[in-house]
């Protein structure tokens, strides 16, 4: 079988950073990349299950809300895909980090949590998804659009 694009990049070299994993046509799939890869410091599933509601339900919120395609956990629980219509990355990156603040202070009830509108609705837990969002933020705040790219050189 044909070996997809994804695993053609050398993980020992992610960082906790958004790289552009992908572009196919008007779809842009961004890598967010909250956990660095074969650690012990990969997220739980009440972890990404919690942050997926409020990330999902704030970036549809944004400015580039209508071009979001699609936000979803990676299986490794080391982050997300965001997939993003027309992407223009300095836009989708400051969008990025202004959801995460705005994830870090919400007050607000979790989007999404209740047995109607979400298969395993009791593991959600705003607390570790606020936690979260500002761990990211500090990890991503100087990132800019020129560096979107994977590297490929020492770890
Ligand atoms: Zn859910």
């Amino acid at each position: 079988m044909k070996k997809i694009a994804s695993f053609t990049v050398d993980h020992r070299f992610i960082k906790e950073k958004i790289y552009i994993s992908r572009i196919d046509g008007d779809i842009t799939t961004y890598d967010v990349r909250m956990r660095k890869p074969n650690t012990d410091d990969v997220m739980s599933n009440a972890l990404m299950h919690s942050f997926e509601h409020l990330f999902a339900t704030f970036m549809r919120n944004s400015s580039i809300g209508e071009d979001i395609i699609y936000v979803g956990p990676m299986g490794c629980q080391t982050g997300f895909y965001l997939l993003v219509r027309n992407a223009c990355h300095k836009d989708v990156l400051s969008q990025v980090k202004e959801v995460l603040e705005k994830i870090s202070v919400y007050d607000g009830k979790m989007p999404g949590a209740s047995e109607i509108e979400c298969g395993n609705y009791r593991t959600l837990d705003i607390e570790i998804a606020k936690e979260e969002a500002l761990r990211y933020l500090e990890k991503i705040k100087d990132q800019t659009e020129s560096d979107l790219t994977y590297e490929t050189g020492e770890v």
